[in-house]
């Protein structure tokens, strides 16, 4: 799919955790915006030192595909962070995209794993529709692993606790690296993810292992699932990076 280059509207901004802002815009020009879910989108932001970009994983649901929901960690002393967070309604932003080829793929009796830090998960929001029919025409099991600090931190917890409750082969836990619920809730799992993504089960010959966010998480994933004996054609990666 080739990119584009077009300015979106802010229509709406909420806070969905203490640290991330949900931001939805949708095209100035009125266009629908093509994307497969799991793709990404560069902001262009004007910053007195010039133009910096920043790309943002697109975590609209299905059903809102005119409307380009992304969720923003709030970074201290971030300069996309900065200009994001005073964003108003109907500003307009410069954008490109749709890239990257973090995309659900055909992967015949396969079974998933999908890791995610923090806004690393919106990718797999983005892919909830078709998580969910893959599970209604295969036999295959999903394990969604999110890792956050704490439970307030569970961003999009509920639509992946939703289709849990409808969907016993999806499976969502929750790593969290301080506090857990008291009493813990039966998602939560202490630890971070790439801990507790060592004491899955792996199997080559059986999983697919998608891991998106902190790129000190994908390395160390990585490196245990090569040990593992996992080829890299089965380890799908997004690297949160920042540019310029
Ligand atoms: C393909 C792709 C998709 C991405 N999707 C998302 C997304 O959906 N949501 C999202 O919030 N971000 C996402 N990012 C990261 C995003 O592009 C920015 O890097 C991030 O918002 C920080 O930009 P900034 O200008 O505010 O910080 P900068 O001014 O670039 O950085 C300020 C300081 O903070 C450090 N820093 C940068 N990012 C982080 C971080 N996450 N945690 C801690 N320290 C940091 C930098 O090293 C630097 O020291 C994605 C990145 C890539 C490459």
């Amino acid at each position: 799919m080739t990119h584009e280059h077009f300015e979106l509207t802010l229509v709406d901004r909420r806070w969905v955790t203490p640290r991330v802002l949900e931001l939805t815009f949708v095209r100035a020009d009125g266009q629908v915006f093509p994307y497969v879910p799991g793709q990404f989108l560069t902001l262009h932001l004007d910053t007195p030192d010039g133009e910096i970009r920043r790309s943002y994983s697109i975590a609209s649901l299905e059903g809102e595909r005119d409307r380009i929901v992304i969720a923003v960690t709030r970074v201290d002393g971030g300069r996309a962070t900065e200009i994001l967070n005073r964003l108003e309604r109907s500003s307009r932003v410069r954008t490109s995209g749709p890239f990257g080829r973090f995309v659900l793929r055909e992967d015949d009796g396969m079974d998933y794993i999908l890791a995610a830090t923090g806004t690393g998960v919106s990718p797999y929001r983005a892919m909830l529709g078709l998580l969910e029919k893959r599970l209604a025409t295969s036999r295959c099991e999903i394990r969604l692993l999110l890792g956050v600090r704490n439970p307030e931190e569970l961003l999009y917890g509920e639509d992946f606790l939703a289709l849990a409750r409808r969907e016993p082969r999806f499976r969502f836990e929750a790593c969290l690296s301080r506090s857990l619920s008291d009493p813990p809730a039966s998602h939560e799992r202490r630890g971070y993810v790439q801990e507790v993504l060592k004491q899955l089960p792996l199997d080559p010959a059986r999983h697919i292992v998608y891991l998106c966010g902190n790129p000190d998480m994908i390395d160390a994933s990585l490196n245990h699932l090569k040990g593992l004996g996992f080829a890299l054609p089965s380890i799908r990666r997004e690297k949160y990076l920042s540019s310029n």
